[in-house]
């Protein structure tokens, strides 16, 4: 019997420009790519058998948002999910009134503290005898439940529907942004991670290393006990806080204390972790244990795969799935990475809106740089990265580094090397910098150039905030962590596959805008030995860069 869905009878809906956003006019690639989209709706419609996950890839400068707002607009019921707070915040800014967001409980300010900024979390009604009210939290996400479009980012909405039990009723239209990231993020959510802190309250000190993550489910179910003698201790910690001749009513009017704000968010962490500990000791799967050898290493036990978390995800939330991204590769990897088949998928991918000239590649290799001849060919890259420093003295740009070691290193060489060229660098060190050093960039009236492993990713500098960047080493996945390792070993075109994504990415910083361009230098030799491996794993708009520039080094070497 035909199974009966939401879907269905909505066949005469299928004009989907009739729902791109109003004020603006979809460009050529937009409408291909609705049109192309819309067939596959039709599909899904017409078929119950037919495809339900359909890929959107297009360059930056398509306009993969406003596809995005009309897919969710047309299907009056969609989760729409961002990878970052900062995406989020655009799909605010550009779509405000039309999508409810939701961010996680930190984002919000108890009402109940005005003046005192205490974040939700630890608001009054997490201390102990606290009332139950509606804060700007609960309003945001009852607002945004009932609401046609549910906006998120992709990790709170899988935490909020896999670890608490509020009802997220499956909709018509899923939208995961930024798809190319889904994986990890998922991972992420699942994993059970221990920071040293956390181990000495919890256990007394750290955990020993043993040496598989499989090999931690007995120790864990024995102290499950103490987590749960320490949640109870942390209770009673946080009702003795209030003094005994205060009333309780009194003592919750006074805004939590940073001790008590403290207690609270151990608390959360704790519950948090006995969740993710459950899972683990219930996942029959694989799991991956991250456990450096320093005394003061973090412990993560990570699901080596997502792929049916992700089933679970698509399927219970909604009808029909759209995964889109600048770049996601071959369907047969995506599937067995979501646990999806392959022919239960549709993908349809645009060529980029803007000629190669205003987003060349240069291509200046230095040496083949690995792990192993990185510390030899520094001197050599260093150098290179001073020339092309020199070259757009005046102009803004970003310097992708190998790792953050090494970035630092690259900062204190230039020091030396180019005292002029250093001033002009914003050295991010950690992702944790990343939104202050953007904004330190976009406000300087000085050439300044940013230096950093993560800004590889949803950063966007049009125009004179970029002009020109720099791609020092191939941005293979660390193989120094187990999980990436263990990946790679069980699938070795999913490595290969998350090098040309992570490159395609940082290759898109360049150029955002019709009337933009910006030059991308590639300083790793391996790039050559990637794209003459790999080029099938590449999307064309960026092989239409790369070749010339593979051609160009060629002749200049004399090897054409
Ligand atoms: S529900 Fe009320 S008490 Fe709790 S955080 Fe929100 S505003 Fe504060």
């Amino acid at each position: 019997m035909r199974r009966e869905t939401q879907l269905e009878g909505r066949t005469d809906a299928l004009d989907l420009l009739a729902h791109f956003p109003a004020g603006v006019t979809p460009r050529p690639e937009q409408a291909r790519l609705l049109a192309a989209v819309a067939d596959a709706i039709a599909e899904a419609l017409d078929d119950p058998a037919a495809a339900r996950v359909v890929l959107v890839e297009g360059p930056p400068g398509v306009g993969k948002s406003h596809i995005a707002m009309t897919l969710a607009r047309w299907s009056g019921d969609a989760y729409l999910l961002t990878s970052q707070k900062l995406l989020q915040d655009q799909y605010e800014r550009e779509f405000g009134a039309e999508l409810q967001i939701v961010k996680g409980r930190d984002n919000y300010a108890c009402d109940r503290y005005p003046g005192a900024h205490v974040p939700t979390s630890r608001g009054a009604c997490r201390r102990p005898r606290g009332p139950l009210c509606q804060c700007p939290y609960v309003r945001a996400k009852t607002a945004a439940l009932g609401a046609p479009i549910f906006c998120a980012n992709t990790t709170y909405f899988a935490t909020l529907r896999h670890w608490h039990a509020e009802r997220l009723r499956r909709r018509r239209l899923l939208i995961v942004d930024e798809a190319h990231n889904l994986e990890a993020q998922l991972a992420g959510v699942y994993t059970a991670g221990f920071p040293p802190a956390e181990m000495r309250a919890w256990f007394g000190g750290p955990l020993p290393h043993l040496a598989s993550a499989d090999d931690y489910r007995a120790l864990l179910v024995e102290h499950l006990d103490r987590l749960e003698a320490r949640r109870a201790a942390i209770g009673r910690e946080l009702e003795a806080l209030r003094p005994p001749e205060l009333a309780a009513d009194l003592f919750l009017r006074m805004p939590p204390s940073r001790a008590e704000q403290e207690l609270i968010a151990q608390r959360d962490n704790l519950e948090s972790a006995f969740a993710r500990v459950r899972f683990f000791l219930d996942d029959a799967g694989e799991w991956i244990m991250r456990y450096p050898p320093d005394p003061d290493a973090t412990l993560e036990l990570v699901p080596l795969s997502v792929a049916v978390m992700a089933r679970e995800l698509f399927a219970e939330s909604a009808e029909l799935v759209v995964l889109s991204s600048a770049h996601l590769g071959p369907k047969s990897v995506l599937a067995e990475c979501f646990g999806l088949d392959a022919g239960g998928m549709r993908a349809f991918a645009s060529p980029s809106p803007f000629p190669v000239e205003q987003r060349p590649i240069v291509y200046r290799p230095v040496g083949a740089l690995s792990r192993s001849s990185l510390a030899a060919l520094e001197p050599a890259l260093f150098a290179a990265i001073a020339t092309i420093l020199d070259v757009h003295r005046a102009e803004k740009g970003l310097i992708h580094a190998p790792s953050y070691a090494a970035g630092a290193r690259l900062v204190r060489d230039l020091a030396a090397r180019a005292p002029a060229h250093a001033r002009r660098l914003i050295w991010v060190e950690s992702t944790e910098a990343k939104a202050r050093a953007l904004d330190a960039h976009r406000a300087s009236s000085v050439p300044t150039v940013l230096v950093s492993p993560s800004l590889r990713d949803g950063v966007d500098l049009p125009d004179d905030f970029l002009r020109f960047q720099i791609v020092t080493k191939m941005p293979f996945p660390d193989l120094g962590d187990p999980w990436t390792a263990a990946r790679r070993e069980r699938d070795p075109r999913w490595y290969a596959l998350e090098t040309a994504k992570a490159l395609v990415q940082a290759y898109g910083r360049s150029c955002r805008h019709a009337g933009d361009h910006g030059v991308s230098y590639v300083l790793d030799a391996q790039f050559e030995r990637f794209l003459a491996r790999y080029r099938v794993l590449l999307p064309e708009w960026f092989l239409d860069a790369a070749e010339p520039a593979l051609r160009a080094r060629g002749s200049s070497d004399g090897t054409e």
